[in-house]
């Protein structure tokens, strides 16, 4: 436990995050040191939400279509609202008669 006076001076910040998320994290963290999530950086987790955004299959014509484009009609996804019409107007079997 020499180490802890060793490094105290940016170890307590640390450690106090590490405690305050869970305590047997703390042990970890200092053996670590800067491998752990921090970085050293402080807040740099601030990620864009744009980057999920998954491509999804048009059941009509197969095209991939991003998914806050594509629109969904009857929990099936289309491109676009035409193949949406066309495939539910598509005959189901032969509809001859
Ligand atoms: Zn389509």
């Amino acid at each position: 436990m020499r180490n802890f006076f060793f490094l105290s001076q940016w170890l307590l910040k640390k450690l106090r995050r590490a405690n305050e998320r869970a305590q047997g994290d703390a042990s970890d963290a200092w053996t670590a040191g800067s491998a752990t999530a921090g970085g050293g950086n402080g807040a740099a987790t601030d990620g864009a939400p744009q980057l999920a955004d998954p491509l999804v299959r048009c059941v009509q014509c197969g095209v991939h279509t991003p998914r806050s484009e594509s629109i969904v009609v009857a929990g099936e996804r289309f491109c676009c609202a035409d193949h949406a019409r066309a495939h539910a107007s598509r005959p189901t079997g032969r509809d001859a008669r």
